[in-house]
């Protein structure tokens, strides 16, 4: 049944991230979907650009998963993961852990990137503690987004998820981030901005590198406008973090399940972290799950000291490995494999990236930045900043196509089954409504 925006109240819904007031105004619900293709509330088709929020490669509503999460449902709807627990939690950690890199065997789960970023943070922290280290501080990037808990929005580096919040973790200490001026419209990776690993060694000779626990980066920044890292900056990161002791995080919340080509960007890069926190595509977004891989070495350092009633890490989610959003996981991963949706990642991102940067030419263009499926049209910002981002975002969705905006990027992120021709009308529509914009 479609849903009417005018018989339903809009008011009681504090909706996230959001301007309430406007968007209220001009409400843009879904009501259905499949595919590429959403319907919004007044009966319009709507394309997919951003795969939700960087979840869905496989598309909306894919029957596997359906089927899968159903059968779930109604064999178990709630298991207590601290007190019993149940099967299909160990396969999804199984499968989870045959697609990691090498050596990242532990499966820890959570319902949110969010979730599993702070997650992480206590990982690190119960690692150190274990070993018998007093590692304190954290080191973090300018422009990240790490989820919006209190250690991930310690971490993040965009002013604005801090700037209501003045309490956030002590001891967070925030590289810069490595986006210069120098090449504007450049496809893939960059060359500038590699001096800017050198950031972490400053902060090691300023603190002591005994002090610090951990440093996470996003292997391609996502929130702030598809930032991939400079050539051979991600390996720089962790030649430093070698020599000193520190464990290095790669937040692939986005980046993971194929999103930068590889199956996580640590493949794509050639780099292997100690952690990797994910989300989003575990489950093809189609269940709020998130998952931290660790080393195995970590695991065993943690779970070595016994704590009290037997317990080695005194957290976890009463909804960890839910087994509905476990059976979404499963049904996701064998769809990708199935299906070889990271292989036709790989084939079609030349031409999603061709298709992006046709956008340069375009006089609100300011920078294109893409790598894999994902990139981002950042636009000049108008009188007041993000304002222009707002409108866009509205008036694309009013031309039959959504991609998500943060403040003047709008961020692509097509879904692993467009074809060709949906790319076309993605990019094609974006220039349509750019071309009417102030
Ligand atoms: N880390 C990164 C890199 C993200 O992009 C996001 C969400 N966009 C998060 C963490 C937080 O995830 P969630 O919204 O599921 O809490």
């Amino acid at each position: 049944m479609a849903l009417d925006a005018k018989t339903n109240s809009l008011e009681e819904y504090w909706i996230p991230f959001t301007d309430n007031r406007g968007f209220k105004k001009d409400p843009r619900l879904v009501v259905q979907a499949e595919g590429v293709w959403m319907t919004d509330h007044k009966g319009g088709k709507v394309i997919d650009g951003s795969s939700g929020l960087f979840c869905s490669p496989a598309g909306h509503c894919h029957p596997k998963i359906v089927e899968a999460v159903h059968k779930a449902m109604s064999e178990l709807t709630f298991v207590s993961p601290f007190s019993t627990n149940h099967p299909l939690a160990f396969a999804l950690a199984e499968e989870v852990a045959r697609i990691t890199p090498e050596g990242l065997n532990h499966v820890f789960f959570t319902n949110s990137g969010s979730e599993s970023i702070d997650t992480a943070m206590k990982i690190v922290m119960a690692y150190h503690t274990a070993r018998g280290e007093n590692r304190r501080h954290f080191v973090s990037r300018e422009k990240a987004y790490h989820g919006v808990n209190i250690g991930g929005v310690s971490l993040s580096g965009l002013v604005n998820n801090r700037r209501a919040f003045p309490v956030t973790m002590p001891g967070i200490v925030h590289m810069r981030h490595t986006l210069t001026e120098m090449e504007l419209k450049v496809p893939g990776q960059r060359v500038s901005g590699l001096d800017r690993a050198e950031d972490l060694q400053r902060i090691i000779d300023n603190y002591g590198a005994e002090t610090i626990a951990a440093v996470f980066v996003e292997p391609v920044g996502g929130s702030a406008g598809c930032l991939p890292p400079p050539v051979g900056y991600l390996k720089r990161l962790r030649e430093i973090c070698d020599q000193h002791g520190l464990l290095l995080v790669f937040d692939e919340v986005i980046t993971g399940f194929g999103r930068v080509g590889g199956t996580f960007a640590a493949d794509a890069f050639e780099v292997v972290p100690d952690i990797i926190t994910m989300a989003k595509a575990i489950t093809n977004g189609s269940m709020p799950m998130g998952a931290v891989a660790v080393r195995d070495d970590i695991y065993e350092t943690v779970t070595d000291k016994q704590v009290m009633g037997g317990i080695e890490l005194f957290h976890g989610y009463t909804y960890s490995g839910h087994p509905g959003a476990c059976a979404a996981g499963l049904a996701a991963l064998s769809i990708y494999r199935e299906e070889g949706l990271m292989d036709r990642a790989a084939e079609l991102a030349p031409y999603f990236q061709e298709a992006l940067h046709s956008l340069a030419d375009h006089a609100l263009v300011k920078d294109i930045r893409s790598i894999g499926m994902m990139g981002a049209v950042e636009l000049f910002p108008g009188e007041v900043p993000g304002v222009r981002g707002v409108k866009m975002q509205s008036d694309l969705f009013w031309n039959g196509c959504h991609v998500k905006f943060t403040g003047e990027n709008g961020i692509f992120a097509p879904m692993f089954i467009s074809e060709k021709s949906d790319i076309d009308l993605i990019v094609g529509k974006f220039r349509e409504t750019l071309d009417t914009v102030e």
